[in-house]
Formats: structure tokens, sequence, C-alpha cells
């Protein structure tokens, strides 16, 4: 039985002030929560969130980093440093930097080795876009992306050792969330994906769902097989639909 994970993914929001509101009001409903929980603030906020979470059963996530380990990388941040930090979690792949920053399957992959060799557990982002899936490509999208950081792993001691994120690019900040049938399949399929490598591991695997998770439609999704928890953008803002969503996985 796989353990739910709910991570709150702040992207570029908040300021000293709301950080602090926030956490407060998430910590303090979370003494012994009865699923896995993480945020991943701004980079520039985590050594405040982690003093707050360190007394908490929250765990600290950051939101990429560099693929390379260190040197001459003006504004990059790299795993050791988050490691150090306290973090426990990275985002990578996210859609916002495959679009946005370029990056491709094999950057995700390096970024993934970069995470494991330091103990911090990758949160891999895969996810189709409209356009993708109404010319019935979102299977080859999602078999690909998955393909190309599980391979990465094959040699390595860390074999399947990710969590995966399923963000349908079309549902991301959009407010359409995918139904609930639409993302078990999806999940299902990912899961798939994983046991060509191994049965038993793609069993242990936790699969999030992430673009438009919101408390009224959390319920639904996460009570799907394959659905393991969500990965949420603009609700992970609001501490109360955030902590709604926590009561929907537990
Ligand atoms: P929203 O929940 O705002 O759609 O964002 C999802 C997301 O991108 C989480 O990483």
């Amino acid at each position: 039985m796989r353990r739910k994970l709910v991570v709150g993914n702040w992207k570029m929001n908040g300021n000293r002030q709301t950080v602090l509101e926030l956490l407060g009001a998430i910590g303090a409903r979370t003494a012994r929560p009865e699923c896995d929980v993480a945020i991943c603030p701004p980079f520039v906020y985590l050594d405040l969130c982690e003093r707050v979470l360190s007394a908490t059963a929250v765990a600290l996530g950051a939101q990429d980093l560099s693929e390379h380990a260190n040197g001459a990388r003006t504004g990059e941040v790299s795993a050791t440093m988050l490691a150090d930090l306290g973090c426990r979690y990275v985002l990578l792949g996210h859609s916002e930097r495959r679009t946005s920053h370029g990056e491709c399957d094999e950057t995700v992959a390096r970024k993934t080795l970069r995470a494991l060799a330091v103990g911090l557990n990758p949160i891999v982002c895969v996810g189709e876009t409209w356009d993708e899936r109404m010319s019935g490509r979102t299977y080859d999208v999602l078999s690909r992306q998955i393909r190309v950081v599980a391979d990465a792993l094959t040699e390595s001691e860390h074999f399947m050792s990710f969590t995966v994120a399923y963000e349908p690019v079309w549902a991301i900040g959009s407010g359409v969330t995918a139904t609930a049938t639409v993302a078990q399949q999806a999940h299902a399929f990912i899961r798939q994906c994983l046991a060509r490598y191994s049965a038993t591991a793609s069993q242990r695997v936790r699969i999030l769902y992430g673009g438009s998770m919101k408390p009224d439609n959390a319920p639904e999704l996460l009570a799907m097989p394959d659905i393991d928890g969500g990965l949420i953008g603009g609700a992970s803002l609001d501490a109360q639909q955030f902590l709604s969503i926590l009561d929907a996985a537990a």
C-alpha cells in the first residue's frame, strides 16, 4: 500500500510575511498527518521555511536544481545546497520549466541523478499539452518522458527511486481539471511504463496528480487506485484549501 503524498508548489509567489502566515496555519494542523506532506517554496525562502518546519511533520522541497555539481553557474542552485538546507524533495521537469527554460527529457534525467546522489527525493513531472492530447499523442509523450528518466537510472544504485507527478499541461492553473477517470487512465499507463523496468518497483513508485486540484475535486481524484497524492499549485497558497486537500488524502 502506497502512503499518499501531498505537495504544495508555491511557484514564484509570496513574501516573508505570507510565507510565515501560511506555514503557521499549515504547521498547526499537521502534527500527525495521515499522509506525507511537503511544501516547495521559492529558493530564497527555503531557509526560513526550514526553520519553521523542522519542528513539524511537513517536509521541505525545492522547485528545481542545477544539473551541474558546482562552480561558475551564475544564478543556479545545486543539489548539495538543497540537501544542506534540509530539503527532502525536489520538483524536476515541471512543464513551466520545460516550456520557459527549454528543459528537455535528458536535462530532467541528469537532474534526477543529481538529486538522488545527495539523497533528495526527485518528483519528476510529466504531462501532455492540449494539442498533444487532441492529436492522440498523450501516451507517446508520457512514455517518452518516463523512459528517458528511467533509462538513466537503470545502471544506478537508485533504480526507480523517484516519484512521478502527472500534470497535464492544459490543466495547470487553468481551472480545468482532468476528470478522475482521465487522470486514472494516465496514471495506470505511467505505472505500466514503469513496470517494463520492474513490476515490483512499479508498485512502489508514487504517482501524484497535478493540475487545478482543489478541495472539491480532490476526494474523487485521490480515491483512484493509481493516484497516490497531489501536486498542488494555486490551492497550496490558501491554507484552508491546502488543508482540505490533505484531509481528502487521509
Ligand atoms: P495548479 O494547481 O495551480 O493548477 O498548478 C499545478 C501545478 O503546476 C503544480 O506543480
